[in-house]
């Protein structure tokens, strides 16, 4: 009995431990103090493990600014503490169809160095498995940080149980990549994977808007569309990890046949191309918009226009949100989920499609006795899950499931 009591006590160290080191890598510059009030830790409990965090190199004291001395006579400024620049990093790897992102990261969520490259084709899987190897020893011979391990957040579907990469609809007949395997037996490096909007989710958890909305989703609309499901602060991964591919739910029972077996996906309906084919059957009306002299307006084009008020893209694009809309009413029905924060491109600061999208799901909603939609832009534009293929790792180091 006293041997399983001393196990919880160590345990509850341990969580109290975590709980403080993620506080600090995702809080700003927090003192004793604060992290006291916050844990409702004792002063000494939380002055022990931060001197434990200390020796072992994982945070580091913040150097206070002399200027805040000099105008407060009546005062020290409280210590604050920061990741240690000592500390060790991940590797953050995304992969889409068109590039793949490789960056070092630390529990901060800070980016130390990266490398990005570009392709419009990919001759088989080995020639991306090159490429990221390739990736990686570059950004490891430029690092004195020391690199634990390896994330990789990926175009879908995934089994994040197997680390593989599936069958990516248009992704070079690339399948069955055993990823994780690949990188665990070249690099040593424990090797982990996740769908790249699930990273997204986690990503604006950890560092972005939603550290404190419990529940919410993260929805990525660039190049297919994804959403990562986040219910009570914690990702819903679904059994193998393939849970969020919004784009390939049905959104007309009589459609056309998808990749995917599926019939009606929402993603043949909402993409860039469909928009493009709307802009020529309408340029004629609109000859003063920007996107009638195109010959092949682009994603960022469009969003752009209709940021600043264009009447033809923001027709377009309201049609792709309405298309969007109506399969995330399902998933916000079904979830009872009212907070949306949307990941993509967005060339300037407009916020047209959150607007539209906000209004119709409100529309939509309003006698359900939900409570009020809100539809945000995703703090890190359309990064989310490139600082997601970090973000996943650290949480799992703050949740205890992997050691630091
Ligand atoms: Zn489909």
């Amino acid at each position: 009995m006293t041997r399983q009591k001393g196990t919880n006590n160590q345990d509850v160290k341990r969580q109290n431990k975590l709980l403080i080191l993620k506080m600090i890598a995702t809080g700003n510059g927090l003192s004793r103090v604060d992290i006291a009030n916050t844990t409702g830790l004792t002063k000494m409990t939380v002055g022990n493990l931060i001197s434990e965090l200390l020796e072992e190199h994982l945070i580091s004291e913040k150097s206070y600014d002399t200027e805040y001395e000099t105008e407060n006579k009546y005062g020290r400024r409280p210590v604050t503490f920061s990741v240690s620049d000592q500390s060790p990093c991940t590797l953050g790897i995304l992969i889409k169809r068109e590039l793949c992102q490789l960056i070092i990261g630390d529990l901060s969520g800070t980016i130390l160095d990266s490398i990005t490259y570009t392709y419009e084709s990919l001759g088989n899987a080995m020639e991306l498995l090159d490429l990221l190897y390739e990736g990686y020893l570059l950004l490891q011979s430029r690092t004195r940080r020391k690199i634990i391990y390896i994330g990789i957040s990926s175009v879908g579907p995934i089994d994040t149980s197997k680390g593989i990469i599936l069958n990516p609809p248009f992704f070079y007949g690339i399948h069955d990549l055993e990823i994780t395997d690949y990188f665990t037996k070249k690099t040593g490096l424990p090797t982990y994977l996740i769908n790249d909007a699930n990273a997204g989710a986690l990503a604006e958890k950890l560092y972005g808007m939603m550290g404190n909305v419990k529940d919410y989703i993260y929805l990525h609309i660039m190049n297919g569309i994804g959403i990562g499901i986040i219910i009570n602060d914690v990702l819903f991964e679904g059994s193998t990890g393939q849970s969020g591919e919004l784009g390939h739910t049905s959104i007309n029972y009589a459609g056309p046949k998808c990749d995917c077996g599926n019939q009606g996906c929402l993603e043949l309906y909402a993409n860039v191309h469909a928009m493009r084919e709307s802009i020529c059957e309408y340029r004629s009306q609109f000859p003063e918009s920007p996107l009638s002299s195109m010959e092949k307006p682009i994603w960022e084009d469009i969003v752009k226009a209709a940021n600043t008020g264009d009447s033809l893209a923001k027709m377009v694009l309201a049609e792709y949100c309405s298309y969007l809309s109506h399969a995330l009413i399902s998933v916000l029905k079904i979830l009872n989920i009212s907070t949306i924060i949307a990941g993509y491109t967005n060339p300037g600061r407009g916020t047209f499609i959150e607007e539209v999208l906000q209004t119709k799901l409100s529309n939509a909603l309003l006698f359900q006795n939900f409570g009020t939609i809100t539809v945000k832009h995703s703090f890190f534009d359309d990064n989310a899950p490139l600082i997601g293929s970090i973000s996943f790792i650290n949480n799992k180091i703050f949740n205890g499931e992997l050691p630091i």
